[in-house]
């Protein structure tokens, strides 16, 4: 049997919980569905500090959205959302909870981390190779590790493993970086690490563990081999918005192409958060994001009753 909600939110990062917390205040019966871990991103963040006036890790952000959203009425369902349809004006969704349905939808799946699909990668990821700095940095204390990527998450998160590991090694494909400038100079700063620019990983070698690096510097074409314990993969993101291909635009990278709306070719349906274009992917967009779409899905669902659905 089927439950029904008004509004079906896919994804507990902040995009999610955000409009969960929006939506509930709506008076709305809301559900927040959860593959992973609440909080998404945020939850494997180690430092959040550009949130105005909060000052927190990302766990303890995390938890506290969940609490707020929860407080105003949000159930929280830990399931996969595996697809999503369209009949008539109700949403179906078919989860690794059974079937839902929905007046409206906010997908607020948001994206994940980018492999380098290098030989080695997989065999060694959870060995030495990682996606997340805050879950596996307490392995490396005191060792060698590599951070590889040029954006906001690889000095964030390099800058966090300083305060354990012994030395660190930030490689970098180009030599200008995206990341933020204030972020790049205290990174610089440190001692204990150096960057290596015009350089890319061409194998993550090693047994059981992680040995080390086999690199290839793109200018000069010569190849090295660095050691470390660790190596951290921050290459960006890849949007999870494969469930609703069918409903909406996507661009060339998978990102769903909607305004600062969040509204969709579809009515009723609402993308959020990371998983949309946007100039600025952060928590504040995020969150802002969720409570755009919550008030777009309210005013939809709203329209409905007006004509009678
Ligand atoms: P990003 O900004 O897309 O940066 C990805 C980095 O990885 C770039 O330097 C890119 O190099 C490099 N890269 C991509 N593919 C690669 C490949 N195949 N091989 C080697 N290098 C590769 O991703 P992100 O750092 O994960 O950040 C994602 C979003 O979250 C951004 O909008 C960022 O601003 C935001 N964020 C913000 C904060 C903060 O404000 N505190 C913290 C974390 C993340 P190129 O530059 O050469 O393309």
């Amino acid at each position: 049997m089927s439950r029904n909600w008004d509004i079906a939110i896919v994804g507990g990062g902040p995009a999610g919980l955000g409009a969960g917390i929006y939506a509930a205040r709506s008076m709305r019966k809301t559900v927040i569905f959860e593959k992973g871990v609440i909080g998404g991103q945020i939850a494997t963040t180690a430092d959040v500090d550009n949130y105005p006036g909060l000052r927190a890790t990302g766990p303890e952000l995390a938890q506290r959205f969940e609490e707020h959203a929860r407080d105003f009425g949000a159930e929280i369902i830990f399931a996969e959302v595996l697809s999503l349809r369209k009949e008539g004006e109700i949403f179906v969704l078919e989860t690794t909870d059974g079937e839902h349905t929905a007046k409206a939808v906010i997908w607020a799946a948001g994206a994940e981390p980018k492999k380098l699909n290098v030989p080695g990668e997989r065999e060694l990821t959870g060995r030495g190779v990682s996606y997340c700095a805050v879950c596996d940095g307490a392995f490396f204390k005191g060792k060698r590790v590599a951070v590889i990527g040029g954006g906001d998450s690889a000095f964030t998160e390099g800058l966090y493993l300083l305060n354990m590991v012994g030395e660190l090694y930030l490689i970098h494909r180009r030599d200008e970086f995206r990341a933020q400038r204030f972020y790049v100079e205290q990174l610089k700063a440190n001692p204990k690490a150096r960057i290596i620019t015009n350089t890319v990983v061409e194998e993550f070698v090693g047994d059981k563990f992680l040995r080390g690096l086999r690199l290839r510097n793109v200018k000069t074409g010569e190849e090295s081999f660095l050691e470390v314990d660790g190596a951290f993969i921050y290459i960006g993101l890849r949007p999870v918005n494969d469930p609703i291909k069918d409903y909406v635009d996507l661009d060339e990278n998978g990102f769903a192409l909607v305004g600062e709306d969040t509204k969709t070719k579809t009515p009723g349906l609402f993308v959020a958060g990371d998983g949309r274009v946007k100039p600025l992917r952060q928590l504040v967009h995020a969150l802002a994001d969720g409570a755009t779409a919550a008030i777009m899905a309210d005013e939809y669902i709203r329209h409905l009753e007006s004509v009678g659905v």
